[in-house]
């Protein structure tokens, strides 16, 4: 009899096994969706210089103090600065430029006048409005001051994280890598989807749903065909595979049957091992040549589940991330469930509006159908056997 752990237990078992990955470095873009590994300071102001917000005049506000359409100013233009001028000359009361969004603001100016509110003058320029000092100059420090911490490590880079990183000048960046992940699926019966079926076999849908489900939790996945039935072909694709693995995970062949093809392989290497959860009981886990490899089980929602529950959480942790399951939280029950004793129950649920949560009618472990309609799982604790329509109960909103 393998033994039997509880769900806390099992990710326990897990949690201390994986270690998070070596930082390196990237490039930006190379970067993109991985977790930065090291703080990340302004070396230099942002705006680095004072520039105007607005193409129009720089002036002295005192020279336009005055001025409305009725008794507009008249100053004379002395030059013209665009976004990159350098060397640009410096102005004196009774004189302006006209300056472009992202230019130097001339020393000696004090304010931007719009060009909405001129003539638009070349030589010279008939301004219609007053503007106090100050006025459309974005100022050197504004946005970040020199030397500030605009990232910290554990943030994952986006899109406007990889823009931060440009600004402040980072060509390349420290980071925990996305984990490597190879994803195996296992039985005979399994086609490749796209091809046709012969009476008795299924469309391989595990191993696209768990490299998806690895895209989704921050990791590269790397999907193979599905494997036959065969326990020393099946240990032969793994090992080929550990070479470009952080971890790997396969479906299917560890329950109780006769052709368990995954447990034969990894007997006595990977601990398999029956955990208190439904669906997903059967589950193995183990280091092969020090790679973390989970093998899962074959039913469809159980893969899924167990995906979430243990394998999302690790991959967590080897990006230096807190080993949390999706995006936890509370809702209420629309109408009643059972729930096995002494087992953690996930029932697929869509969310309603005002914080509702409706259970699937179709529970089966392998009812895909369901688990595609659903939007959260519905934790039901073990000692619970049945919750009442109205009771509070723990969601995960699907990613
Ligand atoms: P197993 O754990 O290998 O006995 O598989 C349990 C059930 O899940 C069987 O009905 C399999 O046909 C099904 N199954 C296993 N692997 C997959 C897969 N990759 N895609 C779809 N169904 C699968
Ligand atoms: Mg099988």
């Amino acid at each position: 009899m393998s033994p039997v752990r509880t769900v806390d237990e099992h990710l326990a078992a897990i949690l201390a096994a994986v270690r998070p990955l070596t930082p390196l470095d990237l490039a930006l873009l190379e970067a993109e969706g991985t977790i930065l590994a090291e703080p990340v300071a302004a070396p230099v102001p942002l705006p680095p210089f004072d520039n105007s917000a607005m193409d129009g005049y720089a002036v002295v506000a005192a020279d336009v103090a005055g001025a409305t359409e009725q008794t507009p100013v008249t100053l004379p233009v002395v030059g013209d600065v665009a976004a990159g001028d350098t060397g640009v000359s410096a102005i004196a009361s009774g004189m302006c430029t006209r300056i472009m969004t992202g230019a130097p603001v001339p020393a000696g100016a004090d304010a931007v006048v719009p060009v909405e509110w001129t003539d638009g003058g070349i030589v010279s320029v008939r301004i219609d409005r007053s503007v106090p000092p100050g006025h459309y100059i974005r100022r050197a420090g504004e946005d970040v001051a020199e030397g500030q911490v605009v990232l910290e490590p554990g943030v994952r880079l986006g899109a406007p994280q990889i823009g931060m990183l440009a600004a402040v000048g980072r060509a390349r960046v420290r980071v925990r890598p996305r984990p490597r992940v190879v994803v195996l699926s296992t039985g005979d019966e399994l086609r490749e989807p796209g091809s046709p079926l012969a009476p008795g076999q299924i469309w391989d849908s595990n191993s696209f749903m768990i490299t998806a489900a690895v895209h989704e939790a921050g990791g590269v996945g790397f999907r193979h065909s599905a494997l036959v039935d065969a326990p020393e072909k099946v240990l032969a694709a793994l090992r080929e595979q550990l070479t470009r693995a952080d971890a790997v995970i396969t479906t299917g062949g560890v329950s109780m049957g006769a052709r368990d093809v995954v447990k034969e392989a990894l007997a006595g290497t990977l601990t398999f091992t029956k955990v208190a959860m439904r669906p997903g009981k059967p589950q193995g886990f183990g280091l092969l040549d020090g790679v973390p490899v989970f093998t899962l089980p074959g039913n469809p929602v159980s893969a899924y589940v167990s995906f979430q529950v243990f394998v999302r959480p690790a991959l967590r942790a080897m990006q230096g991330l807190p080993p949390e399951p999706p995006s936890a939280g509370t809702a209420v029950l629309a109408e009643p469930v059972r729930s096995p004793r002494g087992l953690r129950h996930y029932l697929r649920g869509r969310l309603t509006g005002g914080g509702a949560v409706t259970p699937a009618s179709a529970q089966g472990s392998h009812q895909m159908g369901a688990l595609a309609a659903a939007d959260a799982l519905i934790v039901v604790p073990e000692e619970r056997e049945h919750m009442a329509a109205g009771e509070e109960v723990e969601i995960w909103r699907l990613p």
